[in-house]
């Protein structure tokens, strides 16, 4: 029997890997098979990205490269709900779906590619099919955002709010933790606007009424026993309840908050919350309460009219905040932002001499911070063996996007251990560590 094949290509943010992840299991679950290369597919999917130019650009050259390789090609994701972009590049593209659509992927991979006959030759875990490693998974608690910050145009193409009911996100990752997950990444548009679309209703998990509301579901999953991490935590004022969660270690003292800037009049213009003084005072309660907290932030730089002065403003927020983590960007114009009308666009090289001066400083305050670990007893999970040793991470570090700890004498590790170092050196973003215990 010729079973029909599906090529999978999938891009863009964790939010994405998730759909890609929903379509996978969709797909297998109804007998299709997953295959790796365009020739041997009967038709390839493709999961774009329509965030910045770049993403547009990547997504448009794989469509392109999947209808030259295989010719049936279905395309899905963010790039997809930017009106007819996909069509006006590729007009020989099957179907054309936004992001988070798995039915309507389905309902075009059935009218191009007959449901295979036998749905029981493959089943599929109940976990699903994922695309990141085994042991740790992303777990998507909503979609869509509420906020119009200036610069974004997610609303505009994922929707307002719209959350999970809590029992499926808690079933999704107890069959998670069932399946061998150690870390489970919590992800949405907004982590922390969780529920207010449904007034924060009472749902049910294992019989018992739970609430949908970030510090509910993030204890419920904290009683898991593996590692939580919050992400993309928008800065409320009830994100205060979830520091005691951290220093009860229920949940990874870990906090994901983009601030974005820290003058007031940009942030204004941003359309985002918070002045840097009440930001100041809220992250030393915080860490009076948590001393292990790291903080993680994303930050905007050469945002339209922003002056020196307010510039250095955010630079001495940041001397005086000292994040452990911090991602930064130049200001670019996205198709569709309100933030493209604003005024006093900064010129390319005055925001590329500010990103560098803002990375600079943030590399010297995470240099100094890693270097006081360096003594300390951690707990670390490994996510890589190699002849010369494991590569792990503590709770300090998210997969992907924060830093490592390498443990020179770890080859006999496994992926996925849980193990205690002592950290012996540092440097500018990684850890190097000895093995003290393994559990
Ligand atoms: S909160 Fe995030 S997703 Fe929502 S509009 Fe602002 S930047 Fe975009």
């Amino acid at each position: 029997m010729n079973i029909a094949k599906v090529g999978f290509v999938s891009l863009g943010c964790p939010k994405a890997t998730v759909d890609s992840e929903h379509i996978l299991t969709r797909l297998r679950a109804e007998g299709y098979l997953i295959s790796a290369s365009y020739q041997d597919s009967d038709l390839v999917v493709v999961n774009t990205c329509g965030f910045i130019d770049s993403a547009v650009a990547e997504s448009l050259d794989a469509i392109g490269e999947a209808l030259a390789e295989n010719g049936r090609v279905i395309v899905t994701g963010c790039l997809g709900a930017k009106g007819d972009v996909v069509r006006e590049a590729h007009p020989k593209v099957l179907a054309v779906t936004g992001p988070h659509a798995t039915d309507e992927v389905m309902e075009a991979v059935h009218q191009h590619l007959p449901k295979p006959h036998d749905p029981y030759t493959d089943l599929v875990p109940p976990q699903g099919i994922r695309l990141t490693p085994r042991h740790y998974a992303y777990l998507k608690i909503s979609e869509g955002c509420n906020h119009r910050c200036t610069f974004c145009i997610i609303p505009s193409m994922r929707g307002d709010l719209v959350s999970r009911p809590v029992g499926d996100v808690m079933t999704e990752a107890e069959n998670l933790v069932k399946s061998g997950v150690k870390e489970l990444l919590v992800i949405s548009q907004d982590t922390s606007a969780y529920g207010v679309d449904v007034k924060y209703r009472t749902g049910f998990w294992g019989g018992k009424p739970l609430r949908t509301r970030m510090t509910e579901l993030a204890e419920a999953l904290g009683s898991l026993g593996v590692w939580v991490r919050l992400h993309y935590v928008y800065p409320y004022p009830h994100v205060d309840e979830v520091i005691p969660l951290m220093a009860d270690g229920k949940i990874l003292p870990y906090l994901d908050i983009p601030f974005q800037h820290a003058n007031q009049r940009i942030l204004k213009l941003m359309k985002r919350p918070g002045n840097s003084e009440n930001v100041l005072a809220r992250i030393r309660r915080w860490r009076e309460i948590c001393p292990e907290l790291t903080l993680r932030s994303t930050f905007i730089v050469g945002f339209p009219g922003e002056t020196e002065a307010e510039f250095q403003e955010l630079l001495d927020f940041l001397q005086e905040a000292e994040l452990d983590r911090v991602g930064a960007f130049a200001y670019s114009p996205v198709e569709g932002a309100l933030a493209n009308e604003l005024p006093d666009h900064i010129p390319p090289d005055v925001q590329e001499e500010r990103l560098d001066r803002l990375m600079l400083l943030q590399e010297k305050i995470s240099e100094e911070k890693l270097k006081r670990k360096v003594g300390k007893t951690m707990t670390v999970l490994v996510d890589e063996v190699t002849d010369e040793g494991a590569v792990a991470r503590s709770h300090a570090d998210a997969p992907e996007i924060d830093g490592l700890v390498f443990i020179d004498q770890g080859t006999h590790l496994k992926v996925g251990d849980r193990v205690e170092v002592v950290i012996t050196d540092s440097d500018t973003h990684d850890l190097w560590g000895d093995l003290v215990s393994e559990s």
